[in-house]
Parts: structure tokens; C-alpha cells; sequence
């Protein structure tokens, strides 16, 4: 079958005759449409960055296909994967159209017993360590598998997974209706941040360098856009809000310097989320401030359980508008020239662009 697969750092290759996997029991076989490139995609490849294991492994964790066939019945299949199957009865059927999650936790170590899975010490991810949805088929659990509302498209599904990061970044956040948050960074996962955060019923203040972000940031609801180029961003906070800062700062830009600048603007008491991730961030926190200003600094990694069923259900309802993100549909055998390439383009003006055969 078709496959873009990464075979080490700066070396991803698309191929016509990788082996087509088979559902074992808990599992089902897609058909896969489109999985979203991201920036993290482009991390594993020019940085090597995530390759758990060194193998060959199909890119692709943001994705979605359309379930063709179920695997074998609870009774052939080992006892630990029965509750999987058991669900792939309930739940799903050949043709269902799914969202899917990238992470297969353990649920039996500390944390997930804890309802932590994202922290899972066992967690294997499709598209990192495993094969992901840049493929014409994948095998996922069934238990992994969100069926999509008829009124959302197989376009919109791969960004069920940006969207469930920036439900956790919420939940994480402990918000409370009425509090003004900022989000510093409008790449996608900010985009969908604040539109989760209005959601919540906050105040959202979109902070980022790029004008076309910002207009989206606008279109999307923003109540507040800041272009730190032109403004003192950490001077105007106070004046936007009730005159300390914002109670909430989700930062997702993982630029340097960001996640102090988030750390430094939040209100007295207020609460720090860093979603965002790079390789050359590399910022010092001064403790000091934190403990005088009774601020809260978390990280927020990937997302809860139930974080993707929420996202879909908040970008089927209206209340995520994904399509404004939607830069490029291309189709696999082009996947690399239009897709992976096109990323790298220092004046990138994409945010996300669409692989698959639909
Ligand atoms: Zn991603
Ligand atoms: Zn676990």
C-alpha cells in the first residue's frame, strides 16, 4: 500500500509497497482520508526529535480514515484486548467515519490508574513509535476510535487532535467563566486554544507576531489581538483586563523567551499553561518571581482521557471553527514535494496541510 514513511533524520520516503497491516482482536482496519502535517512531524524529520524506537514507522498522528474492517471476535483475541473488542462491537461498524487518538496507554500503570493516561509510562504513539494515518490503511484499537457527527468532514477530523491538546490546555488551566485569559502564540493549536477558552465563557487576548494569525485569531473570536512587534505586549495586559494581567496565560508558541514573557504577564495568583514545544527553547525560570506572585506554572503534554470525544464534540457543535486552519489537501504521492517541503519554507504560510486520498 501507499505510505510516507520516516526512516531516520532528514530521510522520509513515500513508497507504494508497504506491507497493508490486519486487525488483530480490539482493533479495526481504516481506510485512512487525511492526516494533518504539524510542526512536530516536521521536528521528527529534520531533527530527529521523538523517534522512540529508531525504526521505519508511517508519519502521521493527527488523523482519520473510515473503518472497513473489524477485528476478530472478543473470544479468539488475548484477554487484555477484549474490552477493546467488546467496544468495536458497541460501538463501531464497517463505514463509520473516525477521529482517532494517537496514544495507546497501558491502563494499568501508576498514572493511568490515576486517570493521568497522558502520562503513562508505557505509552506507545501512532505516528512516533508506531505506524500513524499517512497511509492508504492503519490498524488502530477500536477503544481509540471516535466516530464523527454526520455533520463533520472527513477534512476537519485530523484536527480533532490540535483541538483535544487545547481542551487539556484548558482543563489544565482550572478556568472559571468570566476570567480573561491570554494566549500567547496563534499557530494552529493557539487558534483552537482560544476558541476553546471562548467556549468556557472567557475573555480571550491572542498575542502573536504575524498579522494573517491575528486576522484569524479576530475572525475566530478573539476579543483582543496584540502583535508584540508593535506593542509592549507585557504593558498593555494590565489595561485589557482588571488591571493586573490576565488570570490565565496558555502559551503555545514554544518560541524562546515566550514562556517567560507568559510567566512574567500572568496575574498575581494567576495560572501559567506551556503547551508549546521546540527544540531551541531554552528559558530560565526564576522561582523567585513565582513564589512572590503566588503564580501557578504547569505543563500541559498532549491530551486526557476523553480530551478527543470533547474536541470532536466542540468542532461538530460550531463552537471550534477548524476550517479557517485548513491550508492544502494533497494526495499521498504528493506528500512529500507539497506537504513535508512545503513546511520547511522559511516564509511558511500554512497551517496545516491536509495528506491523504480523502
Ligand atoms: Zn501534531
Ligand atoms: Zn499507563
Amino acid at each position: 500500500m501507499q505510505a510516507i514513511v520516516l526512516h531516520g533524520k532528514q530521510d522520509i520516503r513515500y513508497t507504494t509497497d508497504y506491507p497493508k497491516p490486519e486487525p488483530k482482536a480490539g482493533e479495526v482496519l481504516l481506510r485512512m482520508t487525511y492526516s494533518s502535517i504539524c510542526q512536530t512531524d516536521i521536528e521528527m524529520w529534520q531533527h530527529g526529535m521523538f523517534n522512540w524506537g529508531g525504526k521505519p514507522h508511517i508519519q502521521g498522528h493527527e488523523a482519520a480514515g473510515v473503518v472497513v474492517e473489524i477485528g476478530p471476535a472478543l473470544d479468539e483475541g488475548p484477554s487484555n484486548e477484549r474490552r477493546g473488542s467488546k467496544l468495536a462491537k458497541a460501538e463501531l461498524k464497517v463505514g463509520d467515519r473516525v477521529a482517532v487518538e494517537n496514544v495507546r496507554t497501558c491502563g494499568t500503570c501508576f498514572f493511568c490508574r490515576k486517570g493521568t493516561s497522558q502520562l503513562c509510562e508505557n505509552g506507545r504513539n501512532f505516528g512516533f513509535s508506531d505506524d500513524g494515518g499517512l497511509a492508504e490503511f492503519g490498524v488502530w484499537p477500536a477503544s481509540l476510535c471516535i466516530p464523527l457527527p454526520d455533520n463533520m468532514t472527513n477534512e476537519e477530523a485530523p484536527l480533532a487532535e490540535p483541538t483535544s491538546v487545547a481542551v487539556h490546555a484548558v482543563e489544565n488551566a482550572n478556568v472559571v467563566v468570566g476570567e480573561t485569559a491570554a494566549v500567547i502564540g496563534c499557530g494552529v493549536v493557539g487558534l483552537c486554544t482560544l476558541q476553546v477558552l471562548k467556549a468556557a465563557g472567557l475573555k480571550v487576548i491572542a498575542i502573536d507576531p504575524r498579522e494573517q494569525s491575528l486576522k484569524i485569531a479576530r475572525e475566530l473570536g478573539a476579543d483582543e489581538v496584540l502583535n508584540p512587534n508593535e506593542v509592549d505586549a507585557g504593558e498593555l495586559l494590565p489595561g485589557l483586563t482588571n488591571g493586573y494581567g490576565p488570570d490565565v496565560i496558555i502559551e503555545t508558541a514554544g518560541a524562546p523567551g515566550t514562556g517567560m514573557d507568559a510567566a512574567n504577564w500572568v496575574r498575581r495568583g494567576g495560572r501559567v499553561v506551556i503547551v508549546g514545544f521546540s527544540h531551541t527553547s531554552q528559558d530560565d525560570i526564576n522561582f523567585g518571581r513565582s513564589h512572590m506572585g503566588e503564580k501557578t506554572i504547569m505543563g500541559s503534554s498532549a491530551t486526557s482521557h476523553d480530551g478527543y470525544r470533547k474536541a470532536v464534540a466542540l468542532i461538530a457543535s460550531g463552537a471550534v471553527n477548524v476550517k479557517p486552519l485548513i491550508s492544502a489537501l494533497v494526495p499521498l504521492d504528493k506528500g512529500i514535494e507539497d506537504g513535508f517541503e512545503r513546511m520547511l519554507k522559511p516564509e511558511k504560510d500554512v497551517y496545516r496541510i491536509l495528506v491523504g486520498n480523502g
